[in-house]
């Protein structure tokens, strides 16, 4: 782990949450972190871009705006123009992200992205500032046959592009099979997943030992410890446990 970034763990509320309430689980979020001044990971939220505003604004009120990253959940691979309901990274960048996910499975499936495209998304975010969240993973089926780390392989080669780095990168293992469902691989299962994304990093990009590996896909509260300490985890994408603070602290304490 020596010279990598701080571990993250990034929250994806996914199309989750209205003002009010968000703002209500963001103040428990940052009591909790002002009774903690010292971190050992750095956090992301990334809410629906309708939030992004109401929650930037009270993080900062709050005292917690440098402590909280911010993260957009996608972006278009153009700077602006004719691409009704598209935002781009730098608007995201504009808005006060430092993040932005791209290539997420439920984007790949309700919207038919490729590889390509992703990589698009990628080289945009890192056009605009932002540090892009490639995320990558196996369906059952593809798992079932075997074909994992081919898979992952393939998805990594056509969805970075060649300028990531470990500053403008983290990739995002996700087996398809895990969002949601409360299903996880076994700790030694992420352990040669992630094993084989280090390689393909070490191998392709000058700093790829430094890039880091989340693991997303039923991180809980009750699993995290466990996920969160496998050789080459270097932190966790978080999707229903992040909607709650209680639930998303005791994930970031299992890692701080
Ligand atoms: C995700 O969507 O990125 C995710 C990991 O979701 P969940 O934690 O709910 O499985």
């Amino acid at each position: 782990m020596t010279g990598r970034p701080r571990p993250l763990i990034a929250g994806n509320w996914k199309m989750n949450g209205r003002v009010k309430p968000a703002l209500a689980e963001i103040g428990r979020l940052a009591a909790r972190l002002r009774e903690r001044r010292r971190l050992g990971c750095e956090i992301l939220i990334c809410p629906p871009a309708t939030l992004l505003a109401p929650i930037r604004g009270r993080l900062r009120e709050l005292g917690v705006g440098r402590r909280v990253r911010l993260g957009g959940q996608d972006c278009h691979p153009a700077r602006e123009g004719a691409h009704t309901g598209d935002l781009s990274a730098e608007m995201l960048s504009d808005a006060g992200c430092a993040y932005v996910i791209v290539g997420h499975s439920e984007r790949r499936a309700d919207h038919g992205e490729t590889d390509a495209l992703v990589r698009a998304k990628a080289a945009a975010a890192h056009r605009a500032g932002l540090t892009a969240i490639v995320c990558i993973g196996e369906t059952l089926a593809q798992r079932d046959a075997g074909q994992t780390l081919r898979v992952v392989g393939r998805q990594l080669a056509g969805s970075v592009p060649a300028d990531a780095g470990a500053g403008n990168t983290v990739i995002a293992y996700e087996p398809v099979w895990a969002i949601g469902t409360g299903r996880t691989p076994t700790p030694a299962d992420v352990a040669r997943v992630h094993a084989s994304i280090r390689r393909w990093l070490a191998r392709r990009i000058e700093d790829g030992n430094r890039v880091r590996i989340l693991y997303g896909g039923s991180v809980k509260p009750d699993n995290a410890a466990e996920l969160l300490t496998v050789t080459n985890v270097d932190g966790a994408l978080v999707g229903g446990a992040s909607l709650k603070a209680a639930d998303f602290w005791a994930i970031v304490e299992s890692r701080a």
